[in-house]
Formats: C-alpha cells, structure tokens, sequence
C-alpha cells in the first residue's frame, strides 16, 4: 500500500491554545491546497484548511488522518490563502482560527452532499461566470461626468493600466462630489475586463442603499451582499456566489474583504476613515488595511474614498507612496454648508447651562421649517437623559455591575446600562433617601426630539413633524427603512439623531444640520478624537445642500465653549488638508502614529488587581526579550469604562519607531504570555482573558 501522503491543514484551534500555524495530517489520496476538511484535534473533530506549503513533520513521526474532505466545493486560492496567513501573522492570531473565522459558519455544518446540492442551486440561478446577457447594453442613461470626476476616472484607468504596478488610491472628495459615480464607473470598467469587483462601506445601514444604485446600474449583473445582518444561509450564499465567480459585485462591510474572489479587479473601500473598518473582537483586523495589501498582492486597484480620510492613507498620500485623485468641488458646483458657531459663553447663564438647543440654533430651525426645509440635529448620545439624579442626597443613577451611569429611557421608562444591558424601571423615588424628586441630568436623543417639538412649530399651525433615528428607534427590522423614506418623502422636518445619521445619506432636501455638542471631543485623552470630531463634523454637514439649488442657503450649525479653537477655523474654510498638516505636526512631535506604531495588550479579570499584576508580569518578561529595546511599554492603565459586568479591564501600550521591531517583539513576545498566565497561583491573581490590538483606534 502507498505512504499516506502528508499535508498542513489550519485548524481552528483558539488562540490560548498557543497553535499558531498549520498542523500536520495525513491523507489518503491528495488534497489541494485551499481544500475545506475536518481533521481529529484532540478528542475533538475541528473544521480546518488544507494549507499551501510541504509538511515539515519528522517522518517517522505518527501523523493523524484528515477525516473528511469537503471536495464539492472548489479550493479557495492560493491569493486568498497568502491574504489570510499575513493577517494572521499581522495581528498575531493562529491562522486556522483567523481562516475559520472569516469564512462563513454555514461551511462548518454541512457535509459535502449538502455542499455540492447548495452549489448546484446556485449555479441554476445565476448562471456561468460573467455570462450575463446583454449585461452591459441595457444600462439606462448615464450622467455625464464633471470635468473633475472625468480627470480622476482617466487617472484610474492611467495607473490600474495592465502590466504597471497599481498603487493604491486615495479619492479625496467632498461630500456631494460624485464619489459614488466613480466607484460605479470603475466597477464598470472592472466587470468588462471579466473581472470582479468588491465595494466596501462602513455600515450595515448604509449597504442597500448602496446595493440599490448598484442594481440600477448593473442590470443583469449579479450583485451579492456581504455583512453581517444576513442570516447563515443567506450569507453562505453570497460568499459562494463571490467564491464561485458568479456574482460581479461584491458590496459588504468589514468581513468582505476576507471573502473568496476569484477574479478580483477592484477594490472600493467607501468612507475609508471610518472607525468601523476595523474588527473590534478575534483577529481585530483593519478591512481598509488589508484592502491595500489585497490589493498589492493580487494586483487589483483599491480605491480609498473619503471626503476627510484617514491621517495614515493622507500622509501616504503627501509622501507619493498612494496617487491622489481631489474632487474639490460638488456636483453641481453648490457651496459646501457655512459653518455657524454658537458660542455659549455668552449665552445668558439660565439659557446656556441648561437649554440643549441655544435660542439662535431654534429660529435657525423655525426659519427652515418655515421655508419648507429639512434639518438634522445630532447628538451622540441616545436615551432621554445619561443620569438620574437626587438634588437631596446626591444619589446618582449607576450600574451596580459597571463603572458607568445607567441612562433614563422616558419612553419605556427605564434605567439602561449600555454597556452591560440591564435594564429596570425608573424607581419612584430615591433609592436612598426616598426624595420623590429625582430628576434627569444632562441630554440625550430622546430628550432633544421632546424639546424640539416644544419650542419648534410646524406650517399651517400644524405641531412640527420630529423625527428620531437611533439605536433604540431603528431596533425593529425596517424601522430605519421606514423613518429614512419619511426624511427622503419631505414628511419631516426635523430629524434628530445620533452619528447614525451623518453618515452617507444622500438627503436632498436638508439645507441646515446641527451639532448640539461635539465639544467634548476636543479635549478627550484620545489622541485620535480630534480627527474623528473634523470628520463627523464635515461628514455631518455635507448631509447640509446636496442638491445645488438649495447649496448657498445651507449651514452647519456647531453649539461650543470653545469657538476660537483651531479645530473650528479649519473647520470653516472647508480645509481638510490643513487640518490633517496641523494634526499629523501635533503628532510627529509626540511620536504618536502614523510616526510610530502601537499595539495595545488588554486584560480582563475579577480585580483590577489581577488584570494589573498580569500586564506588569507581561512587560517584565518582555523586558528580559531580545529586541526590547526597540519597543516601549508604557504602564498599565484602566480602559475608558473600566468595569463592564463585574469584571475589571486594563490595558497597556507598547509603542515603536518601527512597525517591523514591533511585529518582532510581539511575535516572540505574545507566546510567552500563556505562560505568564498560568504562572498566576493564587485564585485571585487569575486573569478571566487577555488579548492583543495591533494599531488600536481607542487609546
Ligand atoms: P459623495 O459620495 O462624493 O458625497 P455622491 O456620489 O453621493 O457624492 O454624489 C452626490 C449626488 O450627485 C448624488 O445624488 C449623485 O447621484 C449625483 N451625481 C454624481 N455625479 C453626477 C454627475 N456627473 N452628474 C449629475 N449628478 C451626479
Ligand atoms: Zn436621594
Ligand atoms: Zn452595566
């Protein structure tokens, strides 16, 4: 009988495990490479890959069986096999836990009939790859490009040229300018070539209306959704759509990027700034990131879009290392929205302290309501107020479980904790001193939609049409479908929210947005917060006067303490760049990124004592590593909220010149760390987990 053949599979083993690579099996006959398996791992059957590369296992060494093959369904490709052991290798997760992670779970369930029935359905419905008919022909009148979106779409065809190395690009356009249109026509040009393009945005909310205008374009094609509001089955069938070349486009959030595409062309990644790009649990990936370097290794142009990108990509950008391609001006030639500070402080002390909207932002708004326009006013914070309060005793509305205050929800009448969830009703009185009066502090969604509606009238002696669009109102599915039809229909006036409505919405009849209160932004710890504020802040307004003929008239209104602050004068001149050139100055001098590179080691435990004694064991034995003088490891520190459901969380900064000498660090460092665990004796020293963040976003 012949030598079994041997070969590396990627199990899904987690991460405590300590398995970071691939394992060695043994086969009887053979399996490519990007095959589906189930391998013995333990006791235990684990769904794993077969991997590129020859087994290294010593030959006399006893190798258990592969025990099922998944063989219906085609390999995955060698592309996204490399994709997928860099991030691994990148944000230091095994590669099998990363591989199964980011595949759908539905793969895991069904065996290889099953597989192969699914498979044949599809093809059924969708046809062969790229044979659409008549695809291309019944594309129904296409706009005709400003001259400045014309010059971007000649220089994309310019660098993504065949045989030239793509470089990435930056579209760096205002709100208004016609982004989407380009994303379009380069995903037309991609799909004639016979290729597949991926279109990322940064919200679930935003992707049908994305998909929307896609179909209308792309009649004929087939268009597939990746996120993560779809049920198993549903996403099981875009993946394999992507996986199978079958679908041209691909549109999803974060987890798309990861998806199987044969015949990638292009890559869109829409709003690339936004924080949500990057995962926030497992592998805590960057999808903008792994884009780019999707991109470079399989030779597809990526289009980076944003209107206030992301200090990292305009930095790349200014040093030539990614083209940049400006849309400056908005479709139709409209003015971006005038900005209007409210300055507080001088707002009579009875109106300042207390009124959520100052008297001028009011009549800013009757004047609106009165012309027949739209406005939007944000606030992020939903709920009716973030604390109660007791003006006798001084008792406050805290979480019992959490460092954090439960915030007053008047509609179901509630206190909710958002970070832990518990939830129970207002208490009559006080829970300590029994004062009838405990009373709301401070504002949030809620209380802003009830103050509105009280000093604001609609026309025709009507009350005014408030509308909220939240976290809580946009809990039952189609909700947001629904309240966004009723903004887009003109059957509201106002419409109140959190950031959830800043972004993307093409409104056209909205002419003034507000900004109750981003000051608090300004002077957070966050290094990061003032970019995030000039981006939600430019991104907000340019909700404000998309259609041109409404442009002069409109305004972003901003309340603030702080009026004369730089942030503010960039702000007003529309001046991203100059933004960015002030911001990326602060930065250099500070050594904060993009002129240094972070990883953050979290920890999780029932004391805070705990999580402490296990991050300083941690960077002791990081101290004794080769290398550790190229890193820095600061102490540890408590994170923002630092107890969530009873259990305490620290974290600690390691901070590097060189993106290498970190990777170096951690990846001798981090397996040590199991280690330094379970060195932990005593019960109470124990930490419940801990894990790593390479390029955290929240410091
Ligand atoms: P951005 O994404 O840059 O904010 P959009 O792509 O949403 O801008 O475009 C703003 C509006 O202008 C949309 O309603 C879009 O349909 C329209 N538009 C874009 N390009 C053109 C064009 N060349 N001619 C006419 N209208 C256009
Ligand atoms: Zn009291
Ligand atoms: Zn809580």
């Amino acid at each position: 009988m012949a030598e079994p053949l041997r070969l590396r599979v990627a199990v899904e083993a987690p991460q405590h495990t300590g398995l970071a690579g691939p394992l060695d099996y043994t086969s009887e006959y053979p399996l490519a490479p990007g095959t589906l398996v189930r391998v013995p791992l333990g006791r235990r059957d684990v769904a794993g890959v077969v991997w590129p590369g020859a087994s290294n296992a010593a030959a006399d060494m006893a190798l258990r069986d592969v025990r099922e093959a998944l063989t219906a369904l085609p390999p995955l490709g060698a592309h996204w096999c490399e994709l997928v052991n860099f991030a691994a290798g990148y944000y230091q997760r095994s590669v099998g836990e990363l591989a199964l992670s980011v595949l759908p779970s539905e793969l895991r369930k069904l065996d290889d009939a099953q597989l192969a029935n699914r498979i044949k359905k599809l093809h059924r419905a969708l046809g062969d790859p790229g044979a659409a008919p008549g695809a291309d022909t019944q594309v129904s009148e296409l706009p005709s490009l400003s001259e400045q979106q014309a010059a971007a779409l000649k220089s994309i065809d310019t660098l993504g040229a065949k045989g030239s190395a793509t470089p990435t690009i930056l579209l760096q356009g205002v709100t208004g300018s016609g982004k989407t249109e380009i994303y379009l026509r380069a995903a037309a040009q991609a799909l004639a070539e016979g290729q597949q393009a991926l279109v990322l945005v940064p919200e679930i909310n935003l992707t049908p209306q994305l998909e929307a205008r896609f179909a209308e374009r792309f009649a004929g094609r087939h268009i597939v959704s990746l996120h993560s509001g779809l049920t198993p089955a549903q996403r099981l069938r875009s993946w394999l759509a992507a996986h199978l070349g079958l679908a041209d486009l691909v549109l999803g959030t974060r987890l798309a990027v990861f998806a199987s595409v044969p015949r990638l062309g292009l890559i869109v990644v829409d709003e690339e700034h936004d924080p949500s790009y990057k995962q926030q649990e497992g592998a805590r990936y960057s999808a903008r990131d792994m884009a780019v370097y999707r991109g470079k290794l399989e030779g597809a142009t990526v289009l980076l879009g944003s209107a206030t990108p992301s200090l990292e990509s305009w930095q790349r950008a200014e040093q030539g290392r990614y083209a940049r391609l400006a849309l400056t001006q908005r479709i139709g030639g409209g003015a971006l929205p005038a900005l209007r500070l409210v300055d507080m402080n001088l707002l009579p002390r009875s109106q300042g302290m207390n009124a959520s909207i100052s008297p001028p932002l009011v009549a800013a708004l009757q004047r609106r309501i009165d012309a027949g326009e739209q406005s939007l006013v944000f606030l992020n914070r939903r709920g009716y107020a973030p604390v109660l309060h007791c003006a006798d005793c001084g008792w406050k509305s805290g979480c019992p479980h959490c460092s954090a205050w439960r915030v007053f929800h008047k509609l179901d009448r509630t206190l909710r904790c958002h970070h832990c969830g518990l939830s129970e009703p207002v208490p009559r009185t006080c829970p300590e001193c029994g004062n009838l009066d405990i009373a709301p502090l401070g504002r949030g969604t809620e209380r802003l939609e009830e103050q509105l509606a009280e000093l604001l009238r609609g026309t025709a002696g009507k009350p005014a049409r408030i509308a909220r669009i939240d976290a809580d109102s946009t809990r039952l599915k189609g909700a947001l479908e629904a309240q966004l039809g009723a903004v887009h229909a003109g059957d509201v006036d106002v419409l109140v929210g959190t950031q959830m409505i800043t972004k993307g919405h093409d409104f056209r009849r909205i002419t003034l947005v507000a900004a109750v209160n981003p000051d608090t932004s300004l002077f957070s710890s966050d290094f990061r917060a003032p970019e995030r504020l000039f981006a939600l802040l430019m991104q907000a307004g340019g909700r404000a006067g998309r259609d041109a003929a409404q442009a002069a008239r409109s305004e972003l209104w901003v309340q603030t303490w702080h009026p004369r602050h730089a942030l503010y004068t960039a702000l007003r001149s529309h001046d991203f760049d100059a933004f960015a050139k002030s911001q990326l100055a602060e930065r250099e001098m500070a050594g904060l990124p993009p002129y240094s590179h972070l990883a953050m080691l979290r920890a999780e435990a029932r004391s805070a004592e705990a999580a402490r004694g296990f991050l300083q064991a941690a960077a002791e034995r990081g101290a004794e590593m080769a290398g550790a003088d190229t890193v820095m490891v600061y102490p540890p520190v408590p994170t923002g909220v630092a107890r969530v459901a009873n259990v305490e969380r620290m974290q600690m900064l390691v901070e590097s010149p060189s993106r290498m000498a970190l990777q170096r660090f951690l990846a001798l460092w981090l397996p040590e760390l199991h280690a330094v665990r379970r060195a932990a004796k005593a019960p109470g020293q124990r930490i419940l987990r801990w894990a790593v963040d390479i390029d955290p976003l929240a410091i």
